[in-house]
């Protein structure tokens, strides 16, 4: 779309907006406690879009506003692990239904092509971006040229990091990710009751991913009295973000690194188990459990994961994961979709967490969707019924 189209459209939806009126702010300032858990279900959205398009009825030009013409940037860092392609064909495919044009790209977890495909998008005049990094700060010159081209930028699941061009980030709770797995872990080693000491390792994320610590900290938080107490002893002595890490989440990173610590400490024969096993995604689980098929012959650990990838939920089924965190990506790009929508319209943004992301420049005001937990037990529930998989992937 035509920078002056855009700008006439913007104008006459901020009139519209003017004219929804004021009642807006009040309904945004008691957003975040109700909000937080209305986000989950992934029906949501279209529902509450209705409202915001009848909103503009009275402005003729706005009848197709976002929709004609008007494209849409979507940055995704790779194909290589699965959440990223359900996230990317998501946003697609909830974009398109709504009538805009879509440019999704993948750059296959290489930072400078990620860079190179969002400059792009901009001399393709693109009128919004939507951007999952693969590194938080690697981005800036293509962020600043966006901001010159004052093209908005949401950072998508992960937040853009020390850049002003970002206008919105929406997300899950990524804290409260780490806060559900450490809690499985104290209520299934029922910490608070139990002698112990149970042995624990930890894996963590991508340290040039904002979330990572986020993920990290909720679990450690949760964990970290134990450990103090002595009821859950790290026999590496890797607890450190900084030495737990797992660049660019890779399986076969986590693997190595496992595979170090159960020679070192839990070799086979040796009578040592290891008895939880804190990874903070499915990536990294994945690579732990295969570490673990190899090279370890004890009592089979609790492992943590997160996402409810289609390999991850196969070994929850079969007992080699214990648990995972269920982040519907329907629901995140729905929520997505709803916010370029507002931004086009001039609408009031729905936002629900104004404190927690500060990305280097400021607090990014953000939309946080509800993380669920999932095992064995409830997996056919949330990953089935909901129509998320089918049966046969799963078999
Ligand atoms: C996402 C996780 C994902 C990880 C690796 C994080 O930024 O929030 O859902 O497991 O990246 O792709």
């Amino acid at each position: 779309m035509s920078k002056k189209l855009l700008s006439v459209l913007l104008s006459t939806a901020m009139v519209a907006a003017l004219l929804v009126g004021c009642g807006n702010s009040a309904a945004e300032t008691e957003a975040p406690a109700a909000e937080t858990e209305e986000a989950a279900p992934a029906e949501e959205a279209p529902a509450e879009e209705a409202p915001a398009e009848e909103a503009e009825a009275p402005a003729e030009e706005a009848e197709a506003p976002a929709a004609a013409g008007t494209k849409v940037g979507v940055s995704m860092p790779t194909k290589d692990l699965q959440r990223w392609n359900q996230d990317g064909a998501n946003m697609q495919a909830e974009l398109e239904a709504a009538g805009y044009e879509v440019d999704l790209q993948y750059a296959g977890n290489d930072e400078s092509q990620q860079l190179a495909q969002i400059e792009n998008m901009i001399s393709g005049e693109v009128d919004v971006l939507v951007i999952a990094a693969i590194e938080a700060s690697s981005l800036g010159e293509a962020l600043d040229m966006a901001k010159a081209a004052n093209i908005p930028v949401i950072a998508y699941d992960r937040l853009l990091m020390n850049s002003d061009a970002v206008s919105y980030y929406a997300t899950f709770d990524n804290y409260k990710v780490g806060v559900t797995q450490g809690q499985y872990i104290v209520d299934t080693l029922d910490l608070d009751n139990a002698e112990g000491p149970f042995n624990l390792e930890i894996t963590a994320g991508d340290p040039g991913d904002n979330n990572a610590p986020f993920f990290y900290n909720g679990a450690m938080d949760t964990l970290k009295p134990y450990i103090e107490s002595g009821k859950l002893v790290v026999q590496s002595g890797q607890t450190a973000f900084e030495e737990v890490g797992t660049p660019k989440w890779a399986t076969e990173t986590a693997q190595s690194r496992a595979e170090n610590i159960l020679s070192t400490h839990y070799a086979k024969g040796s009578g040592n188990n290891v008895d939880v096993w804190l990874c903070s995604n499915d990536s990294t689980a994945l690579g732990v459990t295969n570490a673990l098929a190899a090279n370890y012959d004890g009592e089979y650990p609790i492992i943590t994961g997160q996402d409810c990838d289609i390999a991850n939920t196969k070994n929850m089924i079969a007992g080699k994961q214990s648990m995972s965190v269920f982040k519907d990506t329907r629901t995140l790009a729905s929520q997505v979709v709803k916010m370029v929508g507002q931004i086009l319209n001039g609408e009031e943004v729905e936002v629900n967490d104004t404190t927690t992301y500060d990305n280097g420049t400021g607090v990014i005001p953000s939309f946080l969707c509800e993380p669920v937990f999932a095992d064995a037990n409830n997996y056919k529930e949330l990953l089935i019924d909901s129509g998320y998989y089918t049966e046969d992937q799963l078999q």
